[in-house]
């Protein structure tokens, strides 16, 4: 099977019926595997930045981390690279800045930690931004966001850190281009704020990891409870549709970065749903890659409507998953 999906490996992405689809990596666990990408991914839609600060006994200097975000950047030249600040808390810990909590999954996380911590946030986000000088692809999502205050405040952050790395490298270097600045979509809270949301950022991204435990209340890493952990869920389903309804509505550009987007039956209900734009895990690439190229959207469209009229989740598996078989 995965010769047969490596036949696409530098086949365009698009389906049958010509509509282009973006498939972006989800990168950070290896520099080496995110750059033998650069080939067939069409960007990095999600660089978990935590990842290599986990692998550390100590912070990472500003320089460490301009070398290692430079590295991606430049290998994805001319290709958009989305760099994530940190996302600690919750399931992931630094081993040198232990965080004990016993709701950790409710507790502080990601945005949560860097903005209590400015002196961290900056210096992640020099980081980037010197790691950018001279290139063009670089933009920057801030994760676990659930208030419009916090994007406001980590605006202004990332407004000084721009001003102080250009007025350093002054003269020096290339011009510093200020970057895209996105967020995630993984708090519920958000749902109900994207109309207010959408002139505060540049993008959205769609986690549908956290997405779904938050709209759920189940612990996506709790086998307990695993069977009823379903990103197909009717309220995670109508989540996703409101939200790529409002993207277009204010003309926000909005892709999926969670294991939904890299999973098969996943990736064609989302495509029925209008999404266009998804980031995976690298072994998913080829395979959905394989499965878009193998698919009409005026097709996916029909069967959208045909499951959601029978008003059950199993709906959605057995149609599109019948659809999936009779490709191969
Ligand atoms: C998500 O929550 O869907 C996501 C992509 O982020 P992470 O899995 O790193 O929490
Ligand atoms: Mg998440």
């Amino acid at each position: 099977m995965d010769e047969l999906f490596a036949t696409v490996r530098s086949e365009a992405s698009h389906t049958l019926d010509q509509v282009q689809i973006s498939l972006l990596l989800n990168a950070g666990l290896s520099a080496d595997a995110d750059i033998a990408m650069n080939d067939t991914a069409d960007g990095v839609g999600l660089f978990r930045t935590e990842i290599p600060f986990m692998m550390r006994d100590r912070f990472p200097s500003e320089l460490e981390q301009v070398h290692s975000y430079r590295r991606v950047l430049t290998s994805y030249v001319g290709k958009p690279v989305c760099m994530r600040t940190l996302d600690v808390g919750g399931d992931k810990q630094l081993p040198y800045f232990p965080i004990v909590e016993e709701n950790p999954f409710l507790g502080w996380r990601g945005i949560r930690l860097t903005l209590d911590h400015p002196e961290i946030f900056l210096v992640q986000l020099k980081a980037m931004l010197r790691a950018s000088i001279g290139l063009d692809n670089l933009s920057i999502m801030l994760p676990m966001v659930g208030s419009l205050e916090e994007v406001r405040v980590a605006r202004r952050l990332l407004d000084r850190a721009w001003r102080e790395v250009s007025a350093e490298t002054a003269g020096e270097q290339g011009i510093i281009r200020y970057p895209s600045l996105g967020v995630m979509i993984e708090v519920p809270s958000l749902l109900y704020q994207l109309a207010e949301l959408a002139p505060l950022v540049d993008f959205w991204s769609v986690g549908t990891n956290d997405l779904t435990q938050y709209l759920l209340a189940v612990d996506r890493n709790n086998g307990r409870v695993a069977d009823i952990y379903d990103s197909l869920h009717p309220a995670v389903l109508r989540a996703l549709q409101q939200i790529i309804d409002t993207a277009r509505q204010h003309a926000r550009p909005v892709s999926i970065c969670g294991e939904l987007a890299g999973d098969p039956i996943g990736v064609l209900v989302l495509m029925a749903m209008g999404y266009r734009r998804f980031s995976m895990n690298n072994s998913n690439i080829m395979r959905i890659k394989y499965i878009v190229r193998q698919s009409r959207i005026d097709e996916l469209q029909k069967l959208l409507q045909e499951a959601l009229s029978h008003r059950h989740t199993g709906a959605f598996k057995g149609i599109f998953g019948r659809y999936l078989e009779e490709r191969g």
